[in-house]
């Protein structure tokens, strides 16, 4: 019976949905961060539950050869980074591994994935930086990632995913939050004014957005803070407030003010430019997003008379790709601020032959008189996959062609068991949108079966 405290010799045999090391001891599960698979370490356990249990390394007793030095030292206190100790082959070849094991288990499809794209640099990719801030006790402003399985801030001048220039501003962020004494959101008590900041970079343009995110409207010294800011910070194009009153995790809240130039920033994805808001969703490595529309849309192969539905269309990246190639392209999604950057966005691009809807993905199948004409349906849901609503719309319909587009493999694997009833799948591939974690990308190319 294996207890808190205990000391075993063991080996790395896998790692968790969220890249933590696995070893078993008598065939239990134990999560060990910073375990290579293939390493053998002294690890003490420190909790045990009833499918599994979480120990850590004492000591390593034979340290794999796919180990590396991480590139930002502070990374290896934290937890599901485990990437960034380990040789970026080798994080690519797990991922493959990994999706073909979830479609496997939980889809039951087998089906030899040929293809994982990688990234051409693995490092300092995110577009989009939302890091937690804390205090010191002598008044001193930190940010950083939170330590493995606690809320302790690591403090990290750099990460090692956020964009450069992001990173800069954010240092110099915390020095003037210091020095103009802005008050800091306490999550326990509810307390405090800045909840946190959001940093957006455009990788193609110079633009960077700062968002405030503050429990209330007026906040002491903002005004000053912000004026330093710009001064000390003319990389930053647009600051905007958003307003969270709501003891809650939810990041943003629905108020907004822009306080500093237009709101937004530009982006490209091929040769389309984008306009993004701070509350629209905008695939957080651009290069690779880029691979992953154009291959989408490869497979797609759309053809002049084509009407195509991209459901879970953000602001309106794919539909607008798709437009160029078809007919028409329709896009819907639920967030309102992306349905208007998508308008935006299709008249700013001279898209004429696409339309945009607000709403859920479903209950827009549910409503939507002309289905029948869309012969090819893109989806790219978050993490929770197609809604059970939309499944079954679609497998009633049956438009010719789906591509799947899905961030998680085990919704992806879920989904795909219900749709190849009536679907062949014809192609798969994977790609890598976040290195040095442990999430995967993937596309499916999907065909109605002939009687
Ligand atoms: N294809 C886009 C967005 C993909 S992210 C791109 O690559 O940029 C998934 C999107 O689905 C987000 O914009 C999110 O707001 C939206 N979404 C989440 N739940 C939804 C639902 N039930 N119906 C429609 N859209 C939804």
């Amino acid at each position: 019976m294996i207890k808190e405290n205990d000391i075993y010799n063991v080996v790395g045999v896998d790692y968790t949905s969220d890249g933590i090391g696995v070893a078993k001891v008598e065939g239990f599960p134990l999560f060990v961060n910073n375990l290579i698979i293939g390493e053998e370490a002294d690890i003490k356990v420190t909790k045990v539950m009833r499918n599994f249990g979480t120990a850590k390394v004492v000591r390593f007793t034979k340290v794999s050869k796919d180990r590396i030095t991480p590139l930002i030292p502070e990374t290896i206190h934290l937890g599901g980074c485990q990437f960034t100790q380990l040789d970026y082959e080798k994080e690519v070849e797990h991922k493959l591994s990994k999706v073909k094991r979830a479609l496997r288990v939980i889809g039951g499809i087998d089906y030899d994935i040929k293809t994982i794209h990688k990234a051409t640099n693995p490092y300092f990719y995110r577009n989009k930086t939302v890091l937690p801030l804390g205090v010191k006790k002598d008044g001193t402003v930190i940010s950083g990632m939170y330590r493995y399985n606690s809320h302790d801030i690591v403090i990290m001048e750099k990460t090692h995913l956020d964009d450069l220039r992001a990173s800069e501003v954010m240092v110099k962020i915390r020095e003037l939050l210091t020095r103009h004494q802005i008050s800091i959101y306490d999550e326990k008590s509810h307390k405090g004014d800045l909840r946190r900041i959001m940093l957006r970079a455009s990788y193609y343009t110079p633009d960077l957005m700062v968002v405030l995110i503050t429990r209330t409207k007026n906040i002491d010294n903002l005004s000053a803070f912000c004026n330093d800011l710009i001064a000390e910070c003319p990389q930053i194009s647009t600051i905007v407030q958003n307003i969270n009153p709501h003891k809650t995790n939810v990041i943003l809240g629905d108020n907004e003010e822009v306080l500093y130039g237009s709101g937004i920033i530009t982006d490209k994805i091929d040769d389309l430019t984008f306009k993004i808001s701070s509350k629209s969703f905008f695939q957080i490595n651009t290069p690779q997003a880029e691979k992953l529309y154009s291959r989408a849309i490869e497979l797609a192969y759309i053809k002049k008379d084509d009407v195509i539905l991209d459901a879970y269309s953000g602001i309106g990246t794919i539909t607008l790709l798709a437009a160029k190639k078809a007919k028409h392209a329709i896009g819907v999604e639920i967030v309102k601020e992306a349905v208007e950057d998508a308008n935006v966005n299709r008249d700013y691009n001279n898209i004429k032959n696409a339309t945009f809807y607000q709403d859920d993905a479903g209950d827009f199948l549910l409503k939507h008189k002309e289905l029948h004409k869309v012969n090819i349906v893109f989806v790219d849901p978050p993490r929770k996959g197609l809604s059970p609503v939309f499944i079954n719309k679609i497998m009633e319909v049956l438009p010719p062609k789906i591509v799947y587009v899905s961030c998680d493999p085990a919704t992806l694997a879920r989904d795909l068991k219900i749709l190849t009833g009536k679907y062949a799948i014809k192609h798969i591939e994977a790609l890598d949108m976040f290195p040095r974690t442990s999430h995967v990308e993937n596309i499916v190319l999907l065909s109605l079966k002939t009687a």
